[in-house]
């Protein structure tokens, strides 16, 4: 009988060290604001950062010209003045949004997040391996548009998101037959705490622009905005999820 309760105990201790260092991990991500952050106050964005004040301006500035017309394009309704954080160095900012594991997660390509409406950018200034200055900069209209789209429908497939975000911001991936394997029906249902992660390695950035370009250049603009809203495909477009997936599989293909 000792010997259960030995066991039980050991047990119990390591779910408690386990949870313990789970929320240790995440005490990053409670607040996105540093005390020593600074503000350039806008009509559609408030732009807060660290030392990299040149940059930061850089960024408000574009977000503040380009951010109504974003929103026109999403069919939002009411103005919503979006938090944008940004941070001095790459590291600081993924932990804001995935806690101090990131340096194991190996992530160079992730620059920029969205919680809720709240933006977090790595400064355009120091962009890390896999981006350069102006494209940290435009990130910001890219995460913009996932904020809008938070508000907009919170049930917004990954794929779709990515592909407004990625399409809206002009982040075009050029020729898309360079880019492999076409990601497949399934995948371009992808969720959960693995997707972004998942969604980057079967180039889903490069392919989910594509379906929205596919979608832009087949439809109205108006069709493309009612599915914004609701994400029904039927409704939208007259055509089902995987018709229009068919569809723009040919659309890539030819
Ligand atoms: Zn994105």
């Amino acid at each position: 009988m000792r010997i259960y309760k030995v066991l039980f105990k050991i047990f119990i201790g390591f779910i408690l060290a386990f949870v313990l260092i789970a929320l240790i991990n995440f005490i990053p991500t409670i607040r996105l604001a540093n005390s020593t952050m600074s503000v350039f106050v806008g009509d559609w964005v408030n732009v807060y950062y660290e030392t990299e004040k040149e940059a930061a301006r850089d960024a408000f500035e574009l977000a503040e010209e380009r951010a109504r017309e974003l929103a026109e394009l999403l069919g939002l309704t009411e103005k919503e003045n979006i938090r944008i954080y940004i941070y001095d160095k790459q590291r600081t900012m993924q932990t804001k949004k995935y806690g101090y594991i990131v340096p194991f997660l190996g992530l160079d390509w992730h620059i920029g997040d969205n919680i809720s409406t709240d933006v977090i950018l790595t400064s355009p200034a120091n962009p890390g391996k896999a981006h350069d200055y102006n494209s940290v900069k435009n990130a910001v209209l890219h995460e913009i548009v996932h904020a809008y789209n938070h508000v907009l429908n919170e049930d917004m497939t990954y794929w779709v998101d990515n592909g407004l975000a990625g399409y809206l911001s002009g982040q075009n991936p050029g020729d898309i037959k360079r880019y492999g394997t076409i990601p497949t029906l399934e995948q371009t249902r992808i969720k959960g705490l693995t997707a972004p992660i998942k969604f980057a390695d079967f180039n889903g950035y490069q392919y989910s622009y594509s379906y929205i370009e596919y979608l832009d250049n087949t439809y109205s603009w108006d069709s493309i905005k009612a599915f914004a809203q609701a994400g029904d495909y039927e409704a939208a477009f007259g055509a089902s999820e995987e018709d229009i997936y068919n569809g723009w599989l040919r659309y890539i293909t030819d």
